[in-house]
């Protein structure tokens, strides 16, 4: 998810970040690899936490608050999402997500979300509030975690991702048709 239809941008410290970190060919609407659900991850090898290492540094490098794995062309169950808080706005909440089921979700919440695969859109959603969470990092430790305000908005973005989901399958077909003449204007003009 992009953060740009609101004035929170992420400005954390990042010098934990190495040099050796590749960033990442993001996937643009209407990519095929959107469409498609992703595989489970079932190797927790040295491997996977370099791709979670990259897909940060693409995030970070595309401005964006959290990346889907097939976002960056690759089908598995795996997001980065790193949400700024807004009362510590500097501090790092990177967190990767693997296989993750939502185990509750409760209230609802309409949010301008931004996608960085559709450069430039914005598209009003309708997401659970508060949502808790399972999923393991990319030790393969297992969390289970509870979410709310735009953390939980941005968990629920991209796990729609990892099942193939995108924000505009929400829009009514004239919003939705709307929405794609802007973003094919949005491309045309760098
Ligand atoms: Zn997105």
């Amino acid at each position: 998810m992009s953060l740009f239809a609101n004035k929170l941008q992420a400005t954390h410290d990042r010098s934990n970040i190495g040099d050796e970190m590749a960033v990442l060919e993001l996937k643009i609407f209407p990519a095929d690899i959107l469409r498609s659900p992703t595989d489970k991850v079932t190797d927790f090898d040295e491997a996977l936490a370099k791709t979670a290492a990259d897909m940060a540094e693409t995030m970070y490098m595309e401005n964006g608050i959290g990346l889907a794995a097939n976002q960056v062309g690759l089908s598995m169950q795996m997001l980065v999402m790193d949400v700024p808080d807004e009362e510590n706005p500097t501090a790092s909440r990177l967190k990767t997500i693997i296989n993750p089921e939502i185990l509750e979700s409760k209230g609802e919440v309409t949010w301008d979300e931004g996608c960085l695969s559709f450069p430039g859109l914005s598209v009003p959603v309708n997401r659970a509030e508060t949502v808790v969470v399972r999923y393991f990092d990319a030790k393969g430790e297992r969390h289970e975690e509870a979410m709310d305000g735009l953390e939980a908005i941005c968990l629920q973005h991209e796990m729609d991702h990892l099942a193939g989901i995108t924000f505009i399958d929400y829009l009514s077909p004239l919003k939705r048709k709307l929405a794609l003449r802007e973003l094919k204007k949005n491309l045309a003009t760098p």
